[in-house]
Order: structure tokens, then sequence, then C-alpha cells
């Protein structure tokens, strides 16, 4: 109504409009005016989207929202000086050595008498009022700091970086200086900065493509929540990019999220970025992130955000991924593992073969599937024991034994090497290629496709 009747005055005036109430008497014990229309003033602020909202009540949900706001407001500059934040590191694992390359620093604020408090707390607050660059760059101190005890030499630690640094300071000669005040070499540090972030403000651009100038690496997070992920791609100098978490929630392979993944990945891998899933959680999200190529993984199934004292007691501080370990697996990740024949091709009544495709590791005599297509999954099942992330071919099953003989006649002229092998009753054509071989000759990985020469039964699982 309002809104109709300034607009009807001057047909160029348009209004916004914000409407916050206070109910008096609900939980005050004295009647204050002047808090009542303070409070009704903030529930009004509350309101995101006035065009959909008209009214908010300042109700227990916003309340709550407020006390946090002003503990925040009062005690961040006191706590940052006092040392109540610290560094979690949660690791970043190559998905197919499944060894950490590196970890990225995530804030924690440990209150004495609230203990630990979460960053969705405090950091939408420090945002807003732009004190976050206070906090990001004690994170860059902290994390050079902490460096020298996790001598990590081949990893790196990625920090984040809020949009709104980059309004308030220079971002690129801040982190030089701290940098070469601790002697390190930002070789070691990364930095993410979300895609949101990196969509709305020159002064981000600008500062991006300085950076990757100076030889940092970005990484653009949460990618694919905002409205320009393709054009940063295109625009921006960045190595590579944070898949949403969401993404990775809907689970189920003939989902859409899931046809995207493997799209964007594609789309990366031909431009030469890298890619990280964050939020893996389950073992099948693992093992969908591992087929469609996807580099790095972030997620609880390895870690969660753990602080620096536990971090050096864990495996993934000790065995850090090598340049080597990178050249040997990098090819299996860029490997399709889609079939040759689409399915659209064949005629009504011929039947479609399988087409099976995967890439094993060979150490010494065990071999064990890196990735692999659903067909083969289905197929090799039965021969397979499965831990924890080791998909294992079981001895004495028939494939493993043809593999193993058939491999011996590779090695004498490379290529491709084929041969027949029944696997449940039926008979198959295989076809093995030597992908790569790691430094000390001990490790190899090969690309194995498995198609049916005959009109196929699924192996039982249950009669095996
Ligand atoms: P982010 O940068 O997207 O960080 C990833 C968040 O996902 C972290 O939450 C992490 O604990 C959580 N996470 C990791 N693996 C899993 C998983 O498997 N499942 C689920 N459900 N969650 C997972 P956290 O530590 O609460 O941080 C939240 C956000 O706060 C971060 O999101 C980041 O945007 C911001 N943040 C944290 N520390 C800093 C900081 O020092 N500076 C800035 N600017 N932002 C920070
Ligand atoms: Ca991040
Ligand atoms: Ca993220």
């Amino acid at each position: 109504e309002i809104r109709k009747e300034v607009s009807g005055m001057d047909p160029d005036l348009y209004v916004t409009l914000r409407c916050g109430a206070y109910a008096c008497g609900n939980h005050d014990t004295v009647f204050d005016p002047m808090a009542a229309l303070y409070n009704a003033k903030y529930a009004a602020e509350q309101i995101e989207e006035p065009e959909e909202e008209a009214i908010r009540f300042y109700d227990s949900a916003i309340d709550e929202e407020r006390r946090k706001e002003s503990f925040v407001r009062d005690h961040f500059e006191e706590a940052l000086r006092k040392g109540e934040f610290c560094v979690y590191y949660q690791p970043i694992i190559s998905s197919l050595s499944g060894k950490a390359e590196g970890f990225e620093a995530l804030s924690r604020w440990i209150d004495p008498e609230k203990g630990i408090i979460p960053p969705g707390e405090y950091i939408p607050f420090l945002e807003r009022t732009h004190k976050i660059f206070q906090l990001d760059l004690f994170m860059l101190k902290q994390v050079c700091e902490d460096l020298k005890q996790l001598r990590i030499e081949a990893g790196f630690i990625n920090v984040n970086l809020s949009q709104d640094d980059f309004g308030v300071i220079d971002v690129p000669s801040e982190v030089e200086k701290i940098l070469q005040e601790h002697c390190i070499d930002p070789e070691q540090i990364q930095f993410e900065v979300t895609e949101s972030a990196i969509g709305k403000q020159s002064a981000v651009f600008r500062e991006i493509n300085l950076m990757h100038e100076k030889g940092y690496k970005v990484w653009v997070d949460d990618f694919g929540t905002g409205q320009s992920s393709l054009s940063i791609l295109k625009d921006y100098s960045v190595h590579g990019i944070k898949l949403d978490q969401e993404f990775l929630k809907e689970t189920g392979p003939s989902d859409r999220s899931h046809l995207i993944i493997t799209q964007i990945v594609d789309l990366c891998h031909s431009m030469g970025l890298i890619v990280i899933a964050e939020g893996v959680e389950t073992s099948e999200q693992y093992w969908f992130v591992r087929r469609a190529g996807i580099d790095l993984i972030q997620g609880f199934y390895f870690s969660r955000p753990i602080p620096l004292s536990e971090l050096l007691k864990s495996s993934f501080a000790e065995n850090i991924s090598t340049a080597q370990d990178r050249d040997f697996y990098q090819p299996v990740s860029r490997i399709d593992l889609c079939g040759p024949m689409e399915p659209e091709l064949f005629g009504p009544d011929q039947i479609q073969p399988v087409f099976a495709k995967g890439v094993v590791e060979r150490d010494h005599e065990r071999m064990h599937f890196l990735r692999m297509n659903t067909e083969m999954e289905q197929l090799c099942s039965p021969f397979i024991t499965e831990t924890r992330n080791i998909r294992e071919l079981r001895e004495k099953s028939e494939l493993l034994l043809e593999m193993r003989r058939n491999i011996h006649r590779i090695q004498d002229h490379q290529g491709i090497c084929s041969f027949r092998v029944m696997i449940g009753g039926n008979s198959f054509h295989c076809a093995i290629a030597p992908l790569t071989r790691s430094q000390d000759q001990k490790k190899e990985t090969y690309v194995i496709t498995l198609t049916n020469l005959t009109d196929l039964e699924w192996p039982d699982p249950e009669k095996m």
C-alpha cells in the first residue's frame, strides 16, 4: 500500500520498504520504548528480500542471533589479541594415491567459557563490519608459523580470503610481506576465494590476476553456487576449482548433479585446471568422485578439520604426496571411462555389448582398481575384495590370473595386449594397455577394458 502510494506521487520513485515489529510485554520485565524501537528496527534489517517479505517480527530466533552478534562485536578484537583464535587443518587428499597433497586452514574461536565457536557465527558479521581482514591476516601468519613445525616441503596450505579483504587491504602486498617476514616460499601457500566474491568486484579481478603473476595459486571456492561460474574460468587466472558441497549431496549415478560434475571436470581438465571435491562423506561419494576423474578430495570421509597438535601426530602429515606420485597418477584421472559406441547407435534388436573400463594399479603381484566405470563395477564385484579405499582383485580369480599372464607379454612390446577371458560363465574380450610406471619401477598402472563376446548373463554374486 505504502509503496503504491509513493509511486503514485512520482512514477520515477522506487521505494524499498522493510517493516520490523516488536511485540512488547512478551519477555520484558520493564517497558522500555527505545529498546522496543531498536528491536523492531533490527528485525526490519534482517529482511533480505523486501519484495517477498513485507514484515519481520522480532522473535526468539532473532534475539538469539543478535546476542551472538553482540558477543562477536564486543569480544572479537580482544579474543584475537589474547590468542583465542587458532587454525584447524583439514587434509586435501589426492583421490588416487590416497595421500595428502595439502591442507585447508580453517579458523576456530576457542572461547574460555563457550568452548569452540564455529566460523558461521562470526565470519558473516566480521565481513559485514569490514573486520574479516584482521582474521585472515592472522590466519596467514599463524599458518606460516605452523609450517615450521609441519615441515611439508612438497605440500601446501590453503588459506581462505574473504571478498571483503580485497576492498579493505592491498591483498597481494600484505600477503607478500607476511610470507617474506616468515621466509615462506609462495609455493607452500595457496588461496581460496569464493566464486561469489570473484564475480563481484573489479578489485578482486585485478588482485587475483596479479597474485597469479607473482606465482601464487588461487582456487575458486564454492564453485557452482554463484551466477558467474563459467565466465570466471574464462577471465581469471586461477589454479583450480573447489566444487561446492551441494553437488555431492544428491547421490545416485543418474543424478543431474553427477552429470554436471562429470562435465565440469572434463571442461576444467581440458583447460589445465585442477578440481577438488569438498564434503565427501560416504564411500559412494568417494567412488563417484574417482570415477568422475576429480583430482583432490576433502571431506569427513578422510578427516574432519583437526588442530595442529593432532595433525602432527597423524599419518597425513607424514606421508605427503610427491611430484613423482602426481606424475604417476595424473594420467589415470584423465582416462575417459565411457564406452566407444554410443547406445543410440545400436539397432532395435541388436544386443548392446557391455563396455567395462577401468584403471588398475599393479604393485608386485597384487592388483587393485584405481578407477572403474559402473559396468566394470558390476562385472568385477564378485572378484573384488573391498576394504576402505582399496578394491583389490581376489587372488586366484580368473581375471587376475589372466591379467598377470598377459601383462608379462606387454612388457616386451609396449602397446595394447588383448586376450579372451571367462567371467561368470561368459566369454569376454579383454584389452590391457600400460599407462604409467613409478620412478622406482615398482608400481605400474594399466587401462583395462572388457567387452562381452556372447550374450551376457550377469554373474550372480550370491552364487560366486
Ligand atoms: P569453506 O571454505 O567452504 O570450508 C569448508 C567447510 O566445510 C568447513 O566448515 C569444513 O569443516 C566443512 N567440511 C569439510 N568436510 C566436510 C564434510 O565432509 N561434510 C560437511 N558437511 N562439511 C565439511 P567450517 O570450518 O565450519 O567453515 C565454514 C566456512 O567459514 C568456510 O567454508 C569458510 O568460508 C569460512 N571460514 C573458515 N575459516 C575462515 C577464515 O580463516 N577466513 C575466512 N575468510 N573464512 C573462513
Ligand atoms: Ca575454503
Ligand atoms: Ca568451500
